[in-house]
């Protein structure tokens, strides 16, 4: 394994970049997970520092760079940054909404070397897909966009991201997927970090529903072995245990935002205490090995009870701190998601109970000032810290 740091103990190498190249999107998703406050395109890396990242990511080690945003191809510079993956041997994933100018750039990609694409699909009803996106004739653009890509013999991952909105379409995305060409589709039920938190009410499906999509998964993997790999995403506030955030903190992530902040994972800015490092002012091996934010909550050290004592520590490790904090008001915490959290009855009661209610409209995602729309921990009555 490679060692990254001069100064601390070896370090794994990380294994994934998320650049995120822009947070400009044509689409408004209520469950975007970028933070309330999105970078403006005015404070975006330019492409020579974005191709510097790239170069120092190889360097370190990674293998996987996701271009993502908002909308990566509303970058003019989109084919450079692929080409300049392909240079480096870097393994390129496009993370695309498929509309705006994603159709018109993707033979240039293509050309450049891109080696796969994973299109986000809100619904499989063209009118609910485009009220969840919050844009008018978003599906034939997508439906287009997807064509093309197996046309070209890209590898197509479908992304359908679940909530009480279209979780009674899981069947259909399966049905998508299988007639696009898709080689993966991701069953992704909401994480709520980011405009997801906000509009969780509006989008917290019940325990039945939740059931019933996995039953539908688990049949569609038995039905289409061989033919479609099908990921599947359970909701954490009906989990029992909780996910590895980004593979554990630190440990095999790195997430560069439009403005060169560097995070551990997306949502992790809402960690208000934590000091975040940008590429602008450090090597990206530099930052992975002494970031505060990086070195913060990496290994098992930092744990409390129950997780310290917990088996499963190297495992989960400990869950999701951007949850731990908007739910238990304190990033350290065990993640409430865990079954084994003191706060995890709350965490399923409070589902229950938004679940039932009637679905608020979706807050959407919008650049400006957001700060009003941060939420009370709604388990401990305190504000996060
Ligand atoms: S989740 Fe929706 S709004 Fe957010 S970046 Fe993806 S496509 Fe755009
Ligand atoms: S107690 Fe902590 S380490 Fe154990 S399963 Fe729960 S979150 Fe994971």
């Amino acid at each position: 394994m490679n060692a990254v740091t001069p100064t601390g103990p070896v370090l794994p190498a990380p294994v994934g970049l998320l650049a995120e190249l822009t947070h400009r999107c044509p689409l408004r998703c209520p469950y975007c997970s970028n933070p309330l406050e999105l970078d403006r395109r005015s404070g975006e890396l330019d492409t020579a520092t974005w191709q510097r990242v790239l170069t120092e990511a190889a360097g370190l080690g990674v293998l996987h760079v996701h271009l993502s945003g908002g909308e990566p191809t509303a970058r003019n510079d989109i084919v450079e940054i692929t080409e300049t993956c392909a240079k480096l041997g870097l393994y390129s994933n496009l993370i695309t909404s498929g509309v705006g100018g994603a159709l018109a750039k993707l033979d240039a990609l293509y050309d450049v070397g891109l080696d796969h694409v994973q299109l986000s699909v809100q619904g499989v009803d063209a009118a609910n897909a485009e009220k969840i996106g919050g844009l008018k004739n978003a599906q034939p653009q997508k439906l287009a966009f997807a064509e093309r890509v197996t046309q070209l013999g890209l590898p197509l991952t479908l992304n359908s991201v679940i909530h009480r909105g279209n979780i009674h379409e899981v069947e259909g995305f399966i049905d998508l997927a299988v007639k696009l060409g898709a080689k993966r589709l991701e069953v992704a039920h909401t994480q709520y970090y980011g405009w997801a938190y906000v509009n969780r009410p509006a989008l917290m499906p019940d325990k039945a529903q939740v059931d019933r999509s996995i039953r539908i998964v688990e049949a569609a993997r038995e039905r289409l072995k061989g033919q479609l790999v099908i990921d599947l995403v359970v909701p954490d506030y009906y989990a029992k245990y909780p996910k590895a955030c980004a593979g554990g903190w630190g440990r095999k992530l790195m997430n560069v935002t439009p403005a060169g902040k560097v995070l551990p994972c997306h949502a992790a800015e809402t960690i208000k205490q934590l000091e975040f490092w940008y590429v602008t002012d450090h090597s990206l091996g530099d930052i992975w090995a002494n970031s505060p934010a990086f070195t913060a909550y990496r290994g098992t050290d930092w744990m409390q009870e129950p997780c310290r004592s917990c088996d499963r520590r190297e495992k989960d490790w400990g869950g999701c701190r951007c949850q731990a904090l908007a739910l238990a008001g304190d990033a350290a915490a065990t993640d409430p998601a865990c079954s084994l959290s003191p706060l995890h009855a709350k965490v399923r009661e409070l589902a229950t109970e938004e679940a039932a209610e009637t679905p608020p409209d979706y807050v959407y995602r919008t650049i400006g000032s957001n700060a009003d729309r941060a939420v009370r921990s709604p388990l401990t009555e305190e504000a996060p810290q």
